[in-house]
């Protein structure tokens, strides 16, 4: 057992992550979370995760934890569409992910609810997670670095990592002209039981398809299914985890996007209640269908974000603090690459660190290899990502007009409309 100790800033999905592996290598972890509890806010939203986030939970958790995981994901038996439409869903086009009804192609992507994937990794962590301490800077010496809380408090360890998100302390403290750009979207996102008085709100014809539909004035409406593969109650007991399953019902994932011009700063501070009334009337345009997950939301899942991209470090030192996931790279959510580039980072981490103390190497020599790396691919997405979000809500008519109503009339010739009832 070596002596290399880490002190994680931020328990969300990298920062959990990178503590499994760590601790699983010998490390010793300690990971710093500003709530004060692990469900006080409502993160009821879910990802997709792709074959990157699976790898990385692979390498990084215990092997039941992943099980685990793997059994609260969505069933893999029936092919996957990403469906863009207009409005009214008529079909602009679609990509296909092939099925997997055995469930152990890892490369299949997924979806998971993001709640329930935290407290999956919050097992065997309740003695390394210390909830309340809010991270305000850090300080790097050649040894080691500290981490600074709010309440005064502090803690060394020989390496500091900034897990704490997109609006990360640490990274405004050393990373000052990386402050994330606000782009001219908005998004407002929402969850609604997919199961109504007996009756499912998606279709069948849907009911594996994460659908964009593209509206006017530049507003798009996003939606897929979160359905368990295994009801997380019996999923969590079967696996004897000490964990409570924060979501029980599958549901509903929606999300608006909207120009800034539009958005509900321009309303004034909105409660929920108002917010999810906004959210509404703006939908009014859209598909029966879009506009019954709006009506039936939960309105404490409500929330509306100003969408976000990293800038890149035009200088990122190399000392024995560095950062992963959204608090170095935030990623618009179109493409839904965030999570799954947060848990690469520490998948990446993990090895970098791992390998420096087997091979007696520097830890500033991993760290400074680690941020070369990731900073390839990480960067890469930011940017794709950026792309999708503009191709999704341009502003150009001629471009509008061909694919909100050419291109969705010419299909509707020959294809059949999707079921929608
Ligand atoms: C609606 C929506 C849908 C999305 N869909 C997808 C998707 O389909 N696929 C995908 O890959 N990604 C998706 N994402 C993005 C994904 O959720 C994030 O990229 C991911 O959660 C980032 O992980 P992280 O570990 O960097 O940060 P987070 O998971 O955000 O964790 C950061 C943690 O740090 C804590 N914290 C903050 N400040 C401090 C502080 N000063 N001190 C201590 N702790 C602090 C926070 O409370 C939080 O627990 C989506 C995001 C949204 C909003």
């Amino acid at each position: 057992m070596h002596k290399i100790s880490v002190a994680i800033a931020g328990a969300g999905l990298s920062g959990l992550c990178l503590a499994h592996a760590l601790i699983r290598a010998g490390f010793a972890v300690q990971v710093y979370e500003r709530d004060s509890a692990p469900h006080i806010r409502r993160q009821g939203y879910r990802i997709t995760v792709d074959e990157y986030g699976i790898a990385a939970l692979q390498r990084c958790l215990p092997p039941h934890l992943f099980k685990l995981f793997l059994a609260t994901t969505s069933p893999t038996d029936e092919t996957g569409y990403f469906r863009v439409t207009n409005q009214k869903l008529g079909e602009i086009f679609r990509l296909t992910f092939r099925s997997d009804p055995s469930g152990i192609d890892l490369r299949t992507p997924r979806q998971v609810d993001r709640q329930t994937l935290r407290t999956i990794m919050l097992e065997g962590l309740q003695d390394s997670v210390h909830f309340g301490k809010e991270a305000v800077r850090a300080e790097s010496a050649s040894d080691g670095a500290t981490l600074h809380f709010s309440d005064g408090s502090y803690v060394h360890a020989s390496i500091i990592i900034g897990a704490d998100g997109v609006n990360s302390a640490l990274r405004k403290q050393l990373l000052p002209d990386c402050e994330p750009e606000v782009t001219d979207s908005w998004g407002i996102f929402g969850r609604t039981l997919l199961i109504h008085n007996g009756h499912s709100l998606v279709p069948n014809s849907l009911s594996t398809s994460g659908v964009f539909a593209m509206g006017p004035s530049s507003r798009g409406f996003f939606f897929t299914t979160m359905k368990f593969r295994e009801a997380p109650q019996s999923a969590f007991a079967r696996f004897k985890v000490d964990q409570i399953p924060p979501v029980t019902e599958d549901y509903v994932m929606w999300g608006i996007v909207l120009p800034k011009e539009q958005s509900p700063e321009h309303q004034g501070n909105l409660s929920k209640e108002m917010l999810l009334r906004f959210a509404k009337e703006i939908t009014r345009d859209f598909h029966p269908m879009l506009q019954r997950f709006v009506e039936r939301a939960d309105i404490d899942s409500t929330m509306a974000v100003k969408v976000r991209a990293a800038r890149k470090p035009s200088n990122w030192p190399v000392s024995r603090i560095t950062f992963m996931g959204d608090a170095v790279h935030v990623m618009p959510p179109t493409g839904a690459h965030g999570g799954n580039t947060a848990l690469r980072d520490a998948a990446l981490l993990a090895e970098k660190l791992e390998a420096a103390v087997t091979q007696g190497e520097d830890l500033e020599k991993a760290v400074g290899s680690y941020q070369e790396e990731m900073s390839i691919y990480a960067f890469r997405e930011v940017e794709a990502s950026k792309k999708m979000l503009k191709r999704f809500s341009s502003k150009n008519p001629l471009m509008n007009w061909v694919m909100l109503r050419a291109i969705p009339w010419m299909r509707s010739i020959t294809n059949k409309p999707i079921p929608t009832e």
